[in-house]
């Protein structure tokens, strides 16, 4: 399988500023699943020549729009321009469902075309068109937020999404070969309900994942994410790095990174 970084960049200035992209993430095995589809999702589909219309599933973590505001136009792409009823939308209860004032993040128009809508509960097991998905406990400000582990054939495949540090967390995601990683913030700089670098080290002392991949970085992290990547290694012995805009990540026998155009 492969894994295609279409943005780096997350929480709310690098993404009113745009200076990383933020258009999620692609994972491409049997199916093709576009993971947490935020600004500009489907501009950097076209950047990195890749067919929105070859989009099986539309996976949301939560409802913040650094993670779903192109999530309709995804699901558009999906079922061919909303003239097939077709795809996987699966997502927090606040992005499927609504929770108080947040989400749903599909219009009921949208909805309507999506052949199957799946709420993913932490703890809970749901089937993308066949792949096992895990959904696991997060501590976010949208209290519905999951991470989620995909367990492909060439191995589990997980992202730690928007979350703060909490005991125990490091539980589900034991036995992940890549293991993504939302840090927001660097060093021991932390802020609530995400992670920093010396909580991402923290967890890798207990998850130790063949391949630790930062991503999702704040304006704080900008310059740096690289260096931090250098620095968990260090520390912790797991090899990782720091996602880059349109990053490739060849899983198969061997992990291989591909560099960026
Ligand atoms: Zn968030």
């Amino acid at each position: 399988m492969e894994i295609i970084f279409l943005g780096s960049g997350g929480g709310r200035w690098t993404t009113l500023t745009q200076r990383l992209r933020t258009g999620g993430i692609r994972l491409h095995g049997e199916s093709r699943i576009h993971l947490d589809p935020g600004p500009g999702a489907i501009v950097n589909l076209a950047q990195a020549g890749i067919s929105a219309l070859r989009t099986d599933a539309v996976v949301v973590s939560h409802s913040h729009p650094d993670h779903y505001n192109d999530a309709e136009i995804l699901v558009e792409a999906m079922t061919r321009g909303m003239r097939t009823t077709r795809g996987t939308f699966a997502g927090s209860r606040s992005a499927v469902e609504g929770v108080e004032d947040i989400g749903p993040v599909l219009s009921r128009y949208h909805a309507s075309k999506v052949k199957e809508m799946l709420v993913l509960e932490p703890g809970g097991r749901v089937s993308i068109n066949g792949l096992a998905v895990e959904a696991l406990p997060a501590k976010h400000s949208d209290p519905t937020n999951v991470g989620l582990s995909f367990a492909y054939d060439e191995g589990v495949v997980s992202y730690i999404s928007d979350t703060e540090y909490f005991p125990g967390m490091e539980e589900g995601y034991r036995g992940a070969r890549v293991l993504i990683v939302n840090v927001i913030r660097p060093a021991n700089r932390r802020i609530p309900w995400h992670l920093c670098t010396e909580d991402v080290i923290k967890i890798l002392h207990e998850v130790r994942p063949e391949l630790a991949i930062l991503n999702h970085f704040g304006m704080t992290m900008i310059g740096l994410a690289e260096t931090e990547a250098r620095r968990v290694e260090r520390k912790t012995g797991v090899k990782t790095i720091a996602a880059r805009d349109f990053m490739r990540i060849d899983v198969g026998e061997e992990i291989e990174v591909q560099e960026v155009r």
